[in-house]
């Protein structure tokens, strides 16, 4: 036989077998059997053991319900899911409180802000892969934002990765026969294949938006995409019942509305956190982000993961930045103001959850309050912009009133304590708390009153057990009036009641529960009508992000001395004197104390440039700068120049040859061969291909060879024909630009004066000739004496025999090798074929045709 709660729990359990179970009991929460020991562990608690029934004890361990938050936050870090059940109503059904799971806390579904990072989103994603496609839908429940989208083509595992690497979801849910690509930092969470079913997830989306076809949302024939959207929904309708509320929209997006960053570019750019790992400092977002509200902090990091292609809409976010740049008075009250603005977006998302607590609807209140003034700061300005951006922002002045004057200044943090809502905005609880106060004045006023009365010395206590009482001490009791009831005997006082002592207390005791049960009532009001004014708060909650962005742009374009990139549709990236966001602040912060700016033009004529230099000279940092110099003008932001044309670019490829990173089982050449091959297959002539120093991974001939033979394709192929910077280490390279009409050398400039070497970083067109390695060793502080030998024994290298006979034989070979590809300069044979029009020739004259040509051919 078991206690009827043990049955209880198990029946819970049984419904949450993989989840820790948090069984509210009091004031706690507990946990049982093998999830008791999992918590004692994770969290440091002690394990006690309860008495399931016949003497029969099991492991039991427990953390305070208003604690909870922190210990559940450990939990989902340590990778665990926790299904928190509640007592639900109020009173107990045969002994037995009823109890129920309200919601399951997995990585993908925490709305806990400290679970959260304010300036991150928080994504539970969803993945299915049929045959060469892939459906892909990802949510932020705080937020409600909502997308699905369909991945289709050659390189799918790759396509997958590069758009989870952007996401960076917290969980990922697939059905259990799919395995999802590895290397993903994120929690997997298996669900029954029938989940993702095709009809299934259909009739889940139609009936939550309550429509009768997909077609709207631009699902029709993207079943895909809609079976990954409908799983979401009913791992929500599982986990969390609250959050589907929240979503009220989905968007469907086709990745090729946007600029295609994989995720090794995204980490060679350092976008985001430093090659070396760290979040944040150091990276481009470190210097991009002058964001004031952590909804700007996230929509600007959005930005930066998805690049647009649009030059009309780029233009349209560059001439808000523009406006703020032009007026440091206008971004010094826009920054002042947005200062104290809380998260409206996600505070929003609580209050429509029903989780929102009394200061959420503080924070909200003065969010809110403060937003008139910010309007009227924009609309002061005149200028259309401003003004557009001001029509963004509706003060919600109706919630912001309402919240005025229901919730006091200062309430608790928690709606149990009372003194959430004020008395003013509830006659009932006014009337409560009136009847509350008169009769703690008359038991205040008490003690006067008896001594008076009955001449006794005594004074007026409450304990919890007994309540009010009157205490008089030994000395005086036998002048105690016979009317006083004797409680509780002390030492040396003893403790007496009246009976109407006691009614007044039950009138106090009773107003604290009465006062507790209406706040409670009218807090939900409170929620429900704030609640209702969603659509509005989330629309402010967009316009405040895009505000802050702007001004965040302007800001750093003013402070770094950036310009406005001129953008269009044509194939030319033209800067000049570019500088890196990043290297330029800290050279600001070395001791030379100068960034050196480059130029650098791209075009179709100017297709790839070969810049050689020694190593520490400056080319890895040339590259870097112009691949985010695009890539800053195609999320809308001033870039680090002094002029730029940026002809749009569908994607920039980045391949930073023999890094550390050793993934599992593959040689760090082995993985610098399989990105080289990916940008060779998804280039197309509107890419930017970032190579630096490829086929540094291998022996120096491979090298060379795979090196050369991987610039002639990009040059000749017609697919590709890609905007390239490819810098090297081979001096031997150089030649290409003999044969190879669009291919340009350039080199780092070094300052060579009786052996004093200095890297000047300034790039010069020509190649390099020699390599510098010895004076780059002095520079990293190797001894004296090594250096001196090392120089020594170049020196005898360079005069040997054998070494200059090496040089030689590459250079002939370099120079005597057919080019395996057919040059842009092509053979008159292929020209001819292309302009024929073969509709128009008769089988014969085709046939004659055919034969003059392949005489023209043997003649040649
Ligand atoms: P390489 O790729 O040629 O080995 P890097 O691009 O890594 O060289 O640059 C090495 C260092 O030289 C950088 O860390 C930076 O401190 C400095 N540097 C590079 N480019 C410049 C520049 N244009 N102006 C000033 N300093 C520079």
């Amino acid at each position: 036989m078991t206690t009827p709660v043990r049955r209880q729990y198990l029946q819970l359990k049984r419904q949450h077998p993989d989840a820790i179970l948090f069984f509210r009991m009091g004031d706690f929460y507990e946990a049982f059997d093998e999830d008791a020991q999992t918590i004692s562990r994770e969290l440091n608690i002690v394990l006690t053991a309860r008495d399931a029934g016949k003497g029969n004890k099991i492991p039991m361990a427990g953390v305070p319900h208003h604690a909870a938050d922190a210990y559940i936050a450990r939990l989902i870090k340590a990778g665990y899911k926790v299904a928190i059940c509640e007592q639900v109503g109020k009173e107990a059904i045969k002994g037995l409180m009823p109890r129920e799971v309200v919601r399951v806390v997995t990585p993908g579904t925490v709305v806990e802000p400290s679970l959260l990072d304010a300036k991150q989103h928080n994504y539970l994603a969803a993945l299915i892969q049929q045959d060469k496609q892939a459906g892909l839908a990802y949510v932020d429940i705080t937020t409600g934002h909502f997308a699905a989208t369909l991945l289709r083509g050659d390189d799918l595992p790759r396509l997958i990765t590069d758009e989870l690497t952007r996401l960076n979801p917290a969980e990922l849910l697939h059905p259990d026969e799919q395995t999802p690509p590895p290397y993903l930092n994120c929690h997997l969470t298996p669900l029954e294949s029938w989940r993702f079913e095709s009809g299934k997830a259909s009739q889940t989306l139609l009936n939550h938006f309550e429509v009768s076809a997909l077609d709207g949302f631009g699902l029709a024939g993207n079943l895909l995409a809609a079976q990954a959207a409908g799983a979401i929904l009913q791992y929500l309708a599982q986990t969390q019942k609250g959050a589907l509320a929240q979503i009220t929209a989905l968007n469907v997006y086709n990745t090729g509305a946007f600029m295609m960053l994989d995720s090794h570019t995204r980490r060679n750019l350092e976008l985001t956190q430093t090659l070396r790992g760290e979040k944040g400092k150091g990276s481009v977002v470190d210097i991009l982000d002058a964001t004031i509200t952590s909804m700007g902090g996230r929509l600007l990091r959005n930005w930066m993961r998805q690049p647009l292609l649009n030059v009309d809409a780029l233009n349209h976010r560059l001439d808000a930045v523009e406006a703020f740049y032009n007026s440091a008075a206008m971004r010094a009250e826009i920054r002042a103001a947005l200062k104290g603005i809380a998260d409206v977006e996600r505070l929003t998302g609580r209050v429509r959850q029903g989780i929102a607590h009394p200061r959420d609807l503080v924070d909200l209140r003065q969010s809110l309050a403060k937003l008139p003034a910010l309007i009227q700061t924009l609309n002061a300005d005149n200028t259309p912009l401003f003004a557009e951006m001001a029509a963004q922002l509706d003060p919600c002045a109706d919630v912001t009133k309402l919240l005025e004057q229901a919730i006091t200044d200062n309430p608790p943090a928690k709606l149990s304590k009372g003194g959430v809502i004020r008395p003013g905005f509830s006659p009932e609880l006014a009337a409560v708390l009136d009847g509350s106060r008169e009769a703690r004045q008359w038991i205040a006023s008490l003690e006067q009153q008896e001594r008076e009365r009955s001449g006794v010395k005594l004074k007026v206590g409450f304990n919890k057990v007994f309540g009010y009482y009157l205490e008089v001490t030994k000395a005086n009791v036998d002048q105690v009036p016979p009317e006083y009831i004797r409680k509780q005997t002390l030492v040396n006082a003893e403790r007496y009641i009246t009976p109407e002592l006691k009614e007044y207390e039950s009138l106090i005791l009773n107003a604290e529960e009465r006062q507790a049960e209406i706040e409670a009532r009218v807090f939900q009001e409170v929620i429900a009508q704030v609640a209702a004014q969603r659509k509005t708060l989330l629309k402010t909650a967009a316009g405040l992000a895009r505000l802050d962005v702007y001004q965040s742009l302007g800001q750093v374009a003013a402070q770094n001395n950036y310009i406005r990139p001129i953008l269009s549709d044509d194939d030319v990236i033209d800067i000049v004197d570019g500088r890196h966001p990043v290297v330029e602040q800290t050279v600001q912060d070395s001791l030379t104390g100068r960034f050196v700016p480059n130029d650098t033009a791209l075009s179709n004529q100017d297709l790839v440039w070969i810049i050689t230099g020694p190593n520490m000279s400056g080319k890895s940092t040339l590259l870097r700068q112009v691949a985010l110099i695009t890539l800053l003008a195609q999320i809308g932001s001033f870039v680090p120049a002094g002029k730029a044309r940026i002809g749009i670019v569908d994607r920039i490829f980045t391949r930073i040859g023999a890094q550390d990173e050793i993934h599992a089982g593959q040689s760090t050449f082995m993985v610098e061969m399989v990105e080289t091959a990916a940008l060779l297959a998804q280039s197309t002539p509107r890419s930017l291909l970032i190579l630096d120093e490829i086929g540094r991974g291998t022996s120096t001939y491979d090298g060379m060879a795979i090196a050369r033979a991987i610039i002639e394709y990009i040059h000749n192929s017609p697919r590709l024909r890609a905007k390239t910077l490819f810098a090297t280490h081979y001096h031997e390279l150089v030649e290409l630009d003999k044969y190879l009409p669009h291919v340009k050398n350039y080199n780092v400039a070094v300052s060579d004066e009786g052996g004093d070497v200095v890297f000047l970083h300034k790039i010069i067109p020509g190649g390099a000739d020699r390599s510098y390695g010895v004076h780059v060793a002095q520079l990293a502080g190797i001894p004296k004496p090594v250096i001196t030998r090392a120089a020594e024994i170049l020196r005898e290298l360079e005069g040997s025999v054998a070494l200059q006979e090496q040089k030689q034989q590459i250079k002939r070979t370099f120079s005597s090798q057919q080019l395996s590809f057919l040059g842009p300069e092509t053979h008159p044979v292929i020209d001819e074929l292309k302009a024929l029009k073969i509709e128009e020739l008769s089988p014969l004259e085709a046939l004659n045709k055919l034969f003059e040509l392949q005489q023209e051919c043997n003649e040649k």
